[in-house]
């Protein structure tokens, strides 16, 4: 049955059918759990200190995919070599502060800020007591800072229009606020990396504070505030000093990328993908993510395919399309990466066939502990009625694994088909698949290590990604650009 269905589905879609002879098979097989292993074993060691974007870490990883690119023999695409250099800048607060009657608050200890500005010496703001908001309409608060004791993304929007340079918005329950300072604390003072290098321009402040503190600022008391509540103009204005200052420390940082050009259609490019980075280690390094899975599965699968594809080449079965193998960095901290190639790309976007990006192989999640030989396939019909039908017949044919598609439902909750390096090209255009094992316990987290890894389901999800490769470098037609439903830019 399985075999019918492939055949059917082979005519259709290649105008031929494959069989279990086809040269790809060969070449599936050299990707094994052994290499994967021995790969995946230096890339998540404790050498590689979790491979943090700008860091010592991540560029072991670096040196460690330019060598082994280097010695399977395909050329490094960018002007000769296997690196695309470019800075990014990470951000940190440096002083943040509000004074009230000459006693600095700061922030992480009695509030927390979050927004955008930079400022040279303190700001002095009158700031005016709002209530919940509803009688914005008729206050003026232009240049002002505004004291709200409710708070929601209409009014946010209502406050930036009415021209506030501050928000201080107040809590509905100060012990609770307190209770959770030290880990708002912790997501807030964190480092942001950004390609951008402007220091904040002080538009947009928000100081999430206890009411306490509000009561303190506005030389009031939380009984006056609350007795205020439906008249806020009976709170006196009162002006508050405050600061913030950002740091910028500039960051060198690479997308790794090796090339193997094709015959015939060499002009027309499929990009297979990973992210090499992770999220690092703790100060003094005593607690290392080593990310085995994340996305060291991801980047060890690649670099297999790599090499399978190389040994095709040099035997005489190189693919028909060029292929370019991309590990990019920065996808931890927010698909910088790939955002920056696919502004910057080597190869032009418009002859960029498809992409396929695994992050994270190397697992089986909680769902599928009695159906190890699975994958997760996210976005396969996104862009065009094609990928998913060539991403099937190769699996039928090839690997006859669950092709589990739970992810594609819009209305799911994860939106994991915004959350990796596979989005950037989508939303330039290029059809793509996100391979993925699904979350699990250990994701993010120190637990994240090669002992966990399922090399032998992991190794045939990596020969599925190889045979749907193998057929969309090989097959006459690109796969075309003809369904453009639900993008979502706003994530
Ligand atoms: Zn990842």
């Amino acid at each position: 049955m399985r075999k019918l269905k492939a055949s059917i589905l082979g005519l259709l879609v290649l105008g031929f059918a494959a069989t279990a002879q086809d040269a790809s098979v060969k070449y599936a097989k050299t990707i094994t759990p052994e290499d994967m292993r021995s790969k995946l074993t230096i890339l998540a060691s404790d050498e590689f200190e979790g491979r943090e974007t700008g860091t010592e870490g991540q560029k072991k990883a670096s040196a460690f995919l330019e060598e082994f690119y280097q010695k399977i023999g395909l050329q490094g695409p960018v002007n000769g070599t296997y690196r695309q250099k470019f800075s990014m800048y990470q951000s940190d607060w440096s002083e943040v502060y509000v004074k009230v009657k000459g006693k600095k608050k700061m922030n992480g200890v009695d509030f927390i800020f979050s927004g955008s500005a930079n400022m040279d010496k303190e700001m002095k703001l009158s700031t005016v007591f709002i209530g919940n908001g509803d009688g914005l309409a008729d206050m003026d608060v232009k240049d002002k800072g505004v004291m709200v004791t409710a708070f929601s993304r209409e009014l946010l929007t209502k406050i930036n229009e009415a021209g506030a340079k501050a928000i201080f918005r107040m809590s509905a329950n100060d012990e609770q606020f307190m209770q959770t300072m030290p880990r708002q604390a912790r997501r807030s003072m964190k480092s942001r990396l950004r390609f951008d290098k402007e220091l904040g321009a002080n538009q947009s402040m928000i100081f999430n504070i206890t009411k306490e503190m509000g009561a303190h600022l506005l030389n009031s008391s939380v009984e006056k505030i609350d007795a205020a509540a439906d008249n806020p103009a009976s709170i006196k204005p009162s002006t508050i000093r405050l600061m913030v200052q950002e740091k910028l420390v500039e960051l060198g940082t690479e997308n790794m990328m090796a090339f193997l050009e094709g015959t015939d259609l060499k002009d027309e490019v499929l990009v297979i993908s990973s992210h090499y980075d992770h999220i690092g280690q703790n100060e003094d390094g005593s607690v290392i993510n080593n990310g085995a899975d994340d996305d060291g599965s991801g980047t060890t699968g690649v670099m297999e395919i790599a090499e399978a594809f190389a040994q095709a080449a040099k035997e005489g079965n190189g693919p028909r399309r060029s292929i370019l193998f991309l590990n990019v960095t920065g996808e931890e901290k927010g698909l910088l990466g790939s955002a920056y190639y696919a502004d910057n790309p080597i190869f032009p976007l418009e002859n960029t066939v498809n992409n396929l990006n695994i992050d994270m192989i190397g697992r089986v999640d909680p769902d599928h502990e009695n159906d190890r030989d699975y994958v997760y396939a996210i976005g396969s019909e996104k862009l065009s009625s094609h990928l998913k039908i060539i991403s099937e017949y190769a699996n039928i044919t090839y690997m006859g694994m669950n092709l589990d598609y739970r992810y594609d439902d819009p209305a799911d909750k994860n939106r994991f088909y915004y959350r990796s390096d596979h989005y950037n090209f989508a939303k330039k255009g290029i059809p793509i698949i996100f391979y993925f094992n699904g979350t699990h316990a250990d994701y993010h987290r120190p637990s994240d290590t090669v002992d966990k890894i399922e090399f032998d389901v992991m190794a045939r999800r990596a020969q599925l990604v190889f045979h749907t490769a193998w057929i969309l470098a090989n097959r006459n037609d690109r796969t075309p650009v003809d369904r453009t439903d639900d993008m979502d830019y706003n994530r």
